[in-house]
């Protein structure tokens, strides 16, 4: 844990039972995910409205016509990641910031870059006020990428993609995993890209459901 949490405020419940319902029923194994997502206050993720719905099964409007993502799919998808604490990694779609507090906690830094200036700029008030002293922020279109920090252990799209971005690829380390939703604008296959040297292996995670993302080599606006 790279930040101190307060294990015992009044979401202790809800956030145990998200852990023990949620994610081990449904194959989420590693340890490290397990601990982080049941630490990490979702709730100051989400508005003061909804904090009551924050460790349910779904995800939730963040403003903007974005969303954060629904437990599960943020466990699966850092699961994927393989993270081990030595990792740069790049996220593409910052939104509340709840995906980029766990990556912070899971890898030894993190750049994360987001189109919508003050979604990046709540997420990033929020995650300095909680101690965070190793994530790097930045607002732009994320399927060029962050070229000066390439390459990347580890690279995760939360937003739905017509197909890999080049640049992502091309960032992408030896030995580096990647995590993206690639699909149609109304449903989306999780797709991990493993980099080998010049080869890239494929898997298919299943289905899943994000909102667009938008740029040079995503969907237009
Ligand atoms: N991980 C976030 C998910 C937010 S939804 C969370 O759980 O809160 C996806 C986010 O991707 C949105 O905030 C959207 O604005 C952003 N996005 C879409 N296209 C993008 C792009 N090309 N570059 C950066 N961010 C993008």
């Amino acid at each position: 844990m790279k930040i101190k949490t307060d294990e015992n405020d009044e979401y202790r419940i809800p956030r145990e039972r998200m852990v023990k319902t949620q994610l081990i029923p449904r194959g989420i194994r590693d340890k490290d995910v397990l601990k982080v997502m049941g630490r990490i206050p979702r709730h100051l993720f989400v508005d003061k409205d909804s904090r009551h719905e924050a460790y349910n099964d779904h995800p939730l409007p963040i403003g903007y016509n974005q969303t954060i993502s629904q437990p599960y799919m943020v466990a699966l998808m850092t699961q994927e990641l393989e993270l081990t604490g030595t990792e740069k990694t790049l996220e593409i779609g910052t939104g509340s910031g709840y995906q980029t507090a766990i990556l912070a906690e899971l890898s030894r830094e993190v750049y994360t870059i987001e189109r919508v200036v003050p979604l990046l700029e709540k997420a990033k008030s929020l995650l300095q006020s909680l101690g965070y002293e190793n994530i790097f922020f930045k607002a732009f279109d994320g399927t060029l990428g962050w070229e000066e920090h390439a390459p990347f252990d580890a690279i995760i799209v939360t937003a739905g993609a017509p197909k890999i971005p080049q640049p992502l690829m091309d960032q992408l380390a030896d030995g580096g995993r990647l995590v993206i939703p690639v699909g149609d604008r109304l449903t989306q296959e999780l797709i991990r890209v493993t980099r080998q040297g010049d080869e890239f292996k494929r898997k298919n995670l299943g289905g899943c459901r994000f909102v667009d993302l938008i740029g040079v080599h995503g969907w237009k606006e």
